[in-house]
């Protein structure tokens, strides 16, 4: 097996009824030239992604004829029979037509498919999943590019920008599945006074997005028990009033600066519980202090009450630097349990920020490129469900078999790095024909793929 068939295998184990997902996608009406499935188009639009290609004018270039099994292994992918592959205007013609709600509809049903098989389930913390809240620049540009775009003047030059709003799951073995997303734009800045500082306008950006991120995420699992993970600037009285609307726990960043008065009150708490304190080493020989409050107090600027716990954590390695981190949260706080919500769920923040943006951006899936100055919303979910299928594949035990076979311990060693796997892919896709039994449905629902957190 090669990497080709174990994408394979992985997407029809864990989503067997996704051709019977696409095929819900509404049919745009296309010009009677050549017509192309909506199920091939979807796939075309995909390897864009999968096989990390950066810019969309590159799958004429890399998908083109010399590939001599591309239109094989596309059209058994997507049970279709093309004669003739398309070009990128073909892709950006049929994502302008359906736009991007189905393709956010198909990510959601993949999400909703890995918790109901209970593939998830291991990353719970106190039965609940973790689910980060995050924000990025998105697109940047040097000219107006639509009527929405938020503005920033650097010196001399103003420029236009999209952001992003993300509600991602912290699965097993780091993967890290985007739920949820709010664009941001000059809407969510119209109320912010002119001349607030970047940071204003930020925290009310995001602020407004995150209730519609949470009401989009509350509609989408209506039964879910979701802790919501964030940085200090949701620490405040409508950041708990999201999460008690859509019946969720939080842990949010406790920064002093946010809420002076009640970090003051905190700190007077810790010395008189001298007995909420749990400490550690770990294998690295990081000491950890771990020290709590419960049943903190607090009153916002709307009046509104809350009652929540805080943690605050110590860190000094073995040279002696110190470092402090604190949340706040309304989970059960105990010397059972404060290291598991102080590292599942407090620390893991910084996982949003390296294993999902940072790879989106820099793995060579180029989340700030702009595939599209119409649809580019489209783009981006299938971005962030090829990125899903890269991460089950990358974390699957089928790919640290084939490493096995070959003498190696894991994908990275196999491949030499994560990047070399697109280029594998694209290999693969383009000159070996993937085997039919690879497409074998019902072996792939029998076999086990375990996702390995080592
Ligand atoms: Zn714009």
């Amino acid at each position: 097996m090669n990497i080709g068939p174990i994408l394979v295998r992985t997407l029809h184990h864990f989503f067997p009824e996704f051709t019977a997902w696409i095929d819900q996608i509404p049919d745009p009406r296309f010009p009677p030239l050549v017509i192309y499935h909506k199920r091939f188009l979807i796939w075309w639009g995909l390897s864009l992604f999968l096989c990390k290609l950066t810019s969309r004018r590159q799958l004429d270039y890399q998908l083109n004829t010399d590939g001599s099994e591309v239109l094989n292994n596309l059209n058994r992918l997507a049970s279709t029979a093309q004669q003739t592959r398309p070009v990128n205007q073909t892709l950006e013609y049929f994502l302008g037509k359906i736009g991007s709600a189905p393709i956010a509809w198909l990510r959601q049903r993949m999400v909703q498919r890995l918790l109901r098989m209970k593939a998830l389930d291991e990353a719970r913390l106190q039965g609940r999943f973790v689910v980060l809240v995050d924000g990025t620049g998105y697109l940047v540009f040097r000219v107006p590019h639509c009527d929405h775009c938020l503005t920033q003047r650097h010196g001399e030059t103003i420029l236009y920008m999209h952001q992003v709003l993300e509600a991602k799951l912290l699965g097993p073995a780091r993967t890290v599945l985007s739920m949820a997303t709010e664009f941001i734009d000059n809407r969510d800045a119209a109320a912010t006074p002119a001349g607030a500082s970047a940071d204003q306008l930020k925290q009310d950006c995001e602020l407004k997005a995150l209730r519609r991120l949470a009401a989009g995420l509350r509609a989408a699992f209506p039964q879910l028990r979701i802790c919501l993970g964030g940085d200090g600037l949701y620490a405040c009285g409508e950041g708990f009033q999201v999460a008690k609307d859509y019946k969720s726990d939080y842990i949010y960043t406790f920064k002093p600066g946010r809420l002076p008065a009640l970090w003051q009150e905190f700190q007077a708490l810790l010395r008189l519980c001298p007995e909420n304190q749990v400490a550690g080493t770990t294998p690295e020989g990081v000491r950890q202090v771990y020290r709590w409050v419960n049943d903190l107090h607090y009153t916002d600027s709307d009046g509104r009450a809350w009652t929540f716990q805080a943690i605050a954590c110590t860190e000094t390695d073995s040279e002696g630097n110190r470092s402090e981190w604190s949340w706040i949260t309304s989970l059960k706080v105990s010397h059972q349990t404060v290291v598991a919500v102080a590292t599942h769920g407090g620390r893991q923040r910084w996982r949003a920020e390296n294993e999902g943006f940072n790879t989106q951006k820099n793995s060579g899936l180029n989340l700030e490129h702009a595939y599209s100055h119409t649809c580019w919303p489209a783009y981006y979910f299938l971005l962030q469900i090829a990125h899903l299928l890269l991460q089950l594949v990358e974390k699957g035990s089928l790919l640290r078999q084939l490493a096995q076979e070959q003498g190696k311990r894991t994908a990275v060693e196999l491949f030499g790095s994560l990047k070399n796997m697109a280029q594998r892919l694209l290999d693969s896709l383009r000159y070996r024909c993937w085997p039919e039994e690879a497409f074998d449905r019902a072996a792939a629902g029998t076999i086990q793929i375990r996702l390995d957190s080592s």
